[in-house]
């Protein structure tokens, strides 16, 4: 049983269950990427909402492997049509299904600190962190809920 059911098992707080398979965009480290679970290989999108320090809080989506595999094989072939291969990434970002949890990361560790809902009221935005606030609001709301013990475990 897992209180995450979208999401495999392996990714947990306290772990670091993925493998960079595609940087979308990054500053000092990845903010958007597609990724693969070490254990089981499923596929995922992760992409930052808000960050402090080394703290980034992601929103996570999974995203069918076999578009990744198509779309790694696409731009290992077509690599030389930067525009061709942005249009590749947008419909696979654009397939993806985000789920009900964000990731805080602690992005120095290279560790899932938390794994906590979209808190309630909040809706959750589509667009790329470089047209969002990035103010430490989106953190203040999930942290807040950690240190209150609503941290999210199994078992
Ligand atoms: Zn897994």
């Amino acid at each position: 049983m897992t209180l995450h059911p979208e999401l495999c098992e392996h990714v947990q707080p306290g772990t670091w269950p993925f493998e960079v398979a595609l940087v979308i965009d990054e500053q000092v480290g990845f903010t958007d990427a597609l990724v693969a679970c070490r254990r089981c290989g499923a596929h995922y999108l992760l992409e930052m909402l808000d960050w402090r320090g080394h703290h980034r809080l992601m929103r996570i989506a999974t995203v069918e492997s076999e578009r990744v595999r198509a779309l790694l094989h696409d731009l290992g072939r077509g690599s030389c049509d930067p525009k061709r291969a942005g249009a590749s990434v947008e419909q696979v970002q654009a397939g993806a299904a985000f789920t009900p949890w964000l990731l805080l990361l602690d992005a120095r560790a290279m560790r899932i600190e938390a794994i906590q809902p979209v808190p309630q009221g909040r809706k959750l935005p589509t667009v790329s962190w470089r047209a969002l606030p990035c103010d430490g609001s989106w953190l203040d709301d999930v942290t807040s809920a950690v240190g209150c013990g609503v941290t999210v475990r199994t078992g």
